[in-house]
């Protein structure tokens, strides 16, 4: 009862200045509360908003931010044709879209992104494109001369930028644009492929929209040689010592395992990553150059057994051509190119790999000198090392292998003028 009194005997003038201090402590939370949700207002990847700008036929869009979301709105012009509201907030939302079914029509367009993770919404405005036209896809020609092992070349036409890629058993390579709304493709008929198969030929333009066509492949087989290469211990050691570490430690065997199988696998991987670096234009020009008067002392797709001491101790695929003639001859750049790999690299001892652009390079192994950089052009016949027999080699003599995208191919077409004209050639010029 006491403290009512005091209350109300308080004067007016007190009275006012708390209603003040009460106005003021809630401005000053409202004004903490709205900086808060500012700073609380998600940021969209950029990545994201740029993907927006292009929308096909149909297509699954993911949107990715740095807070969680609770909703997540899209606009066409004003229309809103996403909406989604989450039980969980999430950092990643995805959609589905198919503006045809929500009756917008192509052309450019104003996309709104609208998100929110507290009360207020961040907004971004995109200038787009709804595209709704696949792109044209015609194949103008293809090789028709096949090989297992061997390679083929294709060219089509279709939509200035999109990017084409042929899809046969797995393996995708992609096409170069030439010209404009023309592309070419050079792909490896792999060793393990069937005598008959299916690729797929697929193109995708700016948007996303894909027009593809299936194509029958039925490659001619090939014969295969198989050989068994008697090994010496003292081979293997010397082998072993200027190839791997502590080979000191393993006895022959083992040292030939790491060598033929560890060491080539990485060995290989490394030649197929240099693929990417190739060339968009077309730097050869007609058949490849062979080593001179050398005589074919192994070829492509032979099956090596390695037998030592009666016994065979692992096994390995030739995947070029090995050439011999007198030591220290003379090696010439099979064709016009820009010089990707000198270096030495394990089995393959020093190593030189020439770039032909659109995926082509060749290769030439066991050298004893390189007279070439990385980075420098040649000339078809220019002299760019010499023969030896570094790295996985039993005597002087050139491994020369050709690259189709970083597949191992059977070089010996590469060799024959009128393959190289019928099946390359020919098909690069076709219209
Ligand atoms: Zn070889």
């Amino acid at each position: 009862m006491r403290g009512i009194t005091i209350e109300s005997a308080k004067p007016p003038k007190r009275r006012k200045k708390l209603i003040r201090r009460l106005i003021l402590l809630f401005v000053v939370v409202f004004v903490v509360i709205l900086a808060f949700d500012r700073i609380r207002r998600p940021n969209v990847d950029e990545r994201d908003l740029i993907n927006l700008s292009q929308i096909p036929i149909r297509k699954s869009f993911s949107v990715k931010t740095d807070k969680p979301i609770k909703e997540l709105k899209l606009l066409i012009d004003n229309q809103e044709v996403i909406n989604i509201k989450l039980d969980k907030p999430s950092n990643l939302v995805s959609f589905d879209l198919s503006p045809s079914k929500l009756g917008i029509k192509e052309g450019e367009k104003n996309i709104t992104l609208k998100v929110r993770s507290g009360f207020f919404w961040r907004s971004y405005e995109v200038k787009g494109y709804v595209d709704l036209t696949p792109p044209p896809l015609n194949t103008l020609k293809v090789s028709n001369q096949l090989y297992v092992g061997s390679a083929g070349a294709i060219k089509v036409r279709s939509e200035k930028d999109a990017n084409v890629s042929l899809e046969c058993l797995g393996r995708k390579t992609p096409l170069t644009s030439i010209s404009e709304g023309e592309f070419f493709g050079l792909f490896p008929i792999t060793l393990d492929s069937p005598l008959r198969f299916n690729c797929t030929l697929v193109s995708k333009d700016k948007a996303g929209n894909i027009s593809t066509i299936e194509l029958s492949m039925s490659p001619n087989a090939m014969r295969f040689r198989q050989e068994n290469i008697e090994l010496k211990e003292e081979t293997i050691r010397r082998i072993g010592l200027s190839l791997i570490e502590n080979s000191t430690s393993l006895d022959p065997k083992q040292i030939f395992i790491q060598v033929n199988e560890r060491l080539r696998r990485e060995n290989l991987s490394e030649l197929e990553n240099l693929s990417p670096k190739s060339s968009s234009k077309k730097l050869w020009q007609g058949p490849f150059l062979s080593l001179e008067r050398a005589k074919v002392i192994s070829g492509y797709g032979d099956l090596r057994y390695y037998i030592l001491n009666g016994s065979k101790i692992s096994e390995s695929r030739h995947m070029g051509l090995d050439l011999a003639s007198v030591a220290n001859a003379p090696v010439k750049a099979a064709n016009s190119g820009i010089v990707v790999f000198a270096r030495f690299l394990g089995i393959y001892g020093n190593t030189i790999v020439i770039d032909h652009g659109l995926g082509l390079m060749s290769l030439y192994s066991h050298l004893s000198e390189m007279l070439v950089n990385e980075g420098q052009s040649v000339n078809k016949g220019q002299i760019i090392g010499k023969t030896g027999m570094t790295g996985l080699a039993f005597g002087d003599h050139l491994h020369f292998g050709i690259l189709v995208h970083g597949y191992e191919v059977n070089p010996s077409f590469w060799l024959r003028e009128r393959w190289v004209q019928e099946n390359i050639e020919r098909v690069f010029l076709s219209r």
